[in-house]
């Protein structure tokens, strides 16, 4: 992009200024962001760090890490055995420039041969500008836009202005792995409580945060570093939401252990119209066992409510049934151990679909106007129910366990059909009911 304002102008003057990264810090890097690794090789050790070669110790080959008996470096081991490896890190640089923070981000690439020592090669690819209010404005090397790793720069092109949306995405929101430690920082910073450590947060992030977002200093100056780290993270707006509770952490210097535990904590809190205010509720001194207990009550209250509805609704449903099946409440058929009775209780068709695993209940058999339900039992044990149609007076279902039959089921069907002049005798006399009326 090509700087069109005048700050923007101002900006790509100031950055073509800045003196290049001085080699000490490369020195620093090298020494300070990178592993040292090892590789087991036809059964020999290569230092990747100081090329000498040794033959280990049976027991030593499959350890993660050994220490080479030359440079007495503590190496990794390379998991695979090749030609060339390479590491590649960011780091950072931070200095002040006519009124401006900068971050500087280097790329450094490690490079490891089996007898060679390494080598190194180091790029800035990225300034970030911050002014004192807080504002970024980013320079960056051109990438690969159709490679699909994350650190495509092009390396001969040069330090460009970016537009405002570049450093929200994603794929450039890069936090470096180390920032060298001597770092220039505007007195503004201090003031708004920054000292000396970025604590794992990417400096830029921290900077213009700390530069126009008050609750992101009033979280470092209270030195509440997991809260910081969250709420510069992914959460601010929980973090805000949630603000009067942080007050109370922050008054009674408690330090959370389990930042998103605790939001969790927050919310049943919330639910249970607690007062955040109180520290005995909002810094507990265990918040996994706080956050589980109310968990627990919360899980008691939900089932002991779903109950309570269940019942009322099957209350009412209880009514409505009776007045539509009163007239054949009583009916029951029986050939020795075997009884066909109608249920009559909305509540039995509940317990009549659990024991057989059917959907009586669930769908609401007890409101069909067409239809009468009953249930065959060899003593207390339901064997299957049976629906039938009042209209046409037949059998139009007859399940037993999981809507399968029984070995009853043909002794039920013939009972059935012996007695469905009853049920018939039943509707006649509700008839003939209406007529003398
Ligand atoms: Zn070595």
């Amino acid at each position: 992009m090509i700087p069109k304002t005048i700050i923007e102008k101002q900006l790509a003057a100031l950055s073509a200024s800045l003196a290049p990264i001085r080699e000490e810090v490369f020195t620093w890097a090298e020494q300070n962001i990178f592993l040292k690794w090892g590789v087991l090789s036809r059964s020999k050790f290569y230092c990747l760090e100081c090329a000498h070669v040794w033959k280990p110790s049976c027991q030593s080959t499959c350890a993660k890490f050994t220490t080479c008996p030359a440079c007495v470096g503590k190496l990794k081991m390379m998991p695979y055995n090749q030609v060339h490896f390479k590491e590649t890190e960011y780091f950072a640089v931070v200095e002040t420039c006519a009124g401006f923070q900068v971050v500087r981000m280097v790329i450094s690439h490690k490079h490891m041969k089996k007898n060679f020592t390494p080598t190194y090669f180091h790029k800035e690819v990225m300034q970030h500008w911050i002014n004192p209010k807080g504002e970024v404005c980013t320079f960056a090397l051109a990438v690969n836009v159709f490679s699909s790793t994350l650190d495509a720069w092009k390396f001969y092109s040069p330090l460009e202005i970016k537009p405002k949306d570049f450093i929200r995405n994603a794929k450039f929101y890069i936090n470096p792995y180390r920032v060298y430690p001597q770092m220039k920082t505007l007195p503004i910073l201090k003031r708004n409580g920054f000292k000396t450590s970025v604590y794992d947060i990417a400096p830029h992030l921290l900077f213009s945060s700390l530069l126009s977002d008050p609750i992101a200093e009033t979280l470092l100056k209270s030195r509440q570093l997991n809260l910081l780290q969250y709420y510069l993270g992914a959460s601010r707006q929980q973090i805000k939401r949630n603000w009067q509770a942080v007050k109370t952490v922050i008054r009674n210097n408690y330090k959370i252990a389990d930042v998103p535990i605790w939001e969790d904590y927050m919310e049943l809190l919330r639910y249970f119209k607690k007062d955040l205010y109180c520290a005995l509720y909002v810094c507990p001194d265990n918040v996994h066992k706080a956050h589980d207990h109310l968990v627990q009550k919360k899980r008691e209250l939900l089932r002991k409510k779903k109950l309570q509805d269940l019942r009322l609704e099957i209350e009412k449903a209880q009514k409505r049934y009776a007045s539509d099946k009163k007239r054949f409440f009583g009916l029951s058929f029986h050939d020795g151990e075997l009884c066909i009775s109608v249920i009559e209780e909305v509540r039995d068709f509940m317990q009549e679909g659990d024991d057989l695993r059917h959907c009586v209940f669930t769908n609401e058999y007890y409101g069909r106007k067409d239809s009468l339900i009953l249930s065959a039992k060899m003593g207390e044990k339901s064997l299957e129910t049976i629906e039938i149609s009042l209209s046409k007076m037949e059998v139009l279902q007859c399940r037993g366990l999981k809507n399968k039959p029984s070995k009853h089921h043909s002794q039920i069907l013939l009972l059935l059909s012996k007695n469905l002049y009853q049920i018939r005798n039943r509707m006649k006399k509700k008839k003939t009911k209406k007529i003398s009326r």
